[in-house]
């Protein structure tokens, strides 16, 4: 029953608030209108789970707001081959979605408890192509690099050398930077050896910690 109503309002998630704002990919919104999002949400925040709004998941931190969620994805253009390293694992959700639209995904968590909850969440939802390590993502998975995209899902003060040198040729990143409910959605390419820089919309996310994030941890106006 509860499910059958998330499903629906799941459907109205993706066209009142993707479909609505230009967002077109089919692959993406199908992801969307598969993946439970509410899944991903402590129970107690069920009903929150379809809004047009973060919601707080634990250890201070959040899963972001659904149209966010879709710009970033559609900021990679995967085409269904790549190997994506995702930078702040949180809830799993946004690990969920990109494992639908690529080949493999790496995704790094601070918070251990984070971490474990996304992977058991991951797992029951039968989600097999998500490799989850709790650890300081601002030095990015050397071991598995290097990768065809980077989505970082909390602001960074500048990109993090180790990522940007973790990416490969024609590969995309995209990421928030700048300083506390100041920051900008940039997409970083990498062409001919050269990164080139794009900046998207502004935009308010959780502080990046670790040794190439922020050394304060500061939470306004999060996404
Ligand atoms: N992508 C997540 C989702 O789908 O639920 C939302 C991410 S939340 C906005 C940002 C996450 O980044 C938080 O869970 C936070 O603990 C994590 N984080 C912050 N600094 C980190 C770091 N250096 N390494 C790994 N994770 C980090």
């Amino acid at each position: 029953m509860n499910e059958e109503k998330f499903a629906r309002q799941r459907h109205e998630m993706v066209a009142e608030q993707i479909e609505a704002r230009h967002l077109r990919d089919p692959r993406l919104l199908d992801a969307m209108r598969r993946i439970p999002r509410h899944a991903f949400i402590p129970p107690t925040y069920h009903d929150l789970a379809y809004q047009d709004r973060p919601v707080l998941i634990g250890e201070n931190q959040t899963i972001s707001q659904p149209y966010i969620v879709a710009l970033m994805t559609n900021l990679l253009q995967l085409q269904g081959e790549e190997r994506v390293l995702e930078i702040g694992t949180g809830s799993g959700y946004q690990a969920a979605i990109l494992a639908a639209m690529a080949r493999q995904v790496y995704t790094i968590e601070r918070h251990e408890l984070l971490a474990e909850r996304a992977a058991e969440i991951l797992e029951k939802l039968g989600i097999k192509n998500v490799a989850i390590r709790q650890g300081d993502g601002s030095r990015g998975w050397p071991e598995e690099a290097p990768f065809d995209a980077i989505m970082v899902t909390a602001a960074a003060p500048r990109v993090p050398k180790p990522l940007s040198d973790q990416l490969a040729e024609g590969g995309r990143m995209v990421i928030p930077v700048g300083p506390a409910g100041m920051q900008q959605l940039e997409v970083w390419t990498r062409q001919s050896g050269q990164l080139k820089q794009d900046v998207i919309v502004p935009v308010s996310f959780v502080p990046l910690r670790g040794e190439f994030g922020f050394e304060d941890d500061w939470t306004t106006g999060i996404l």
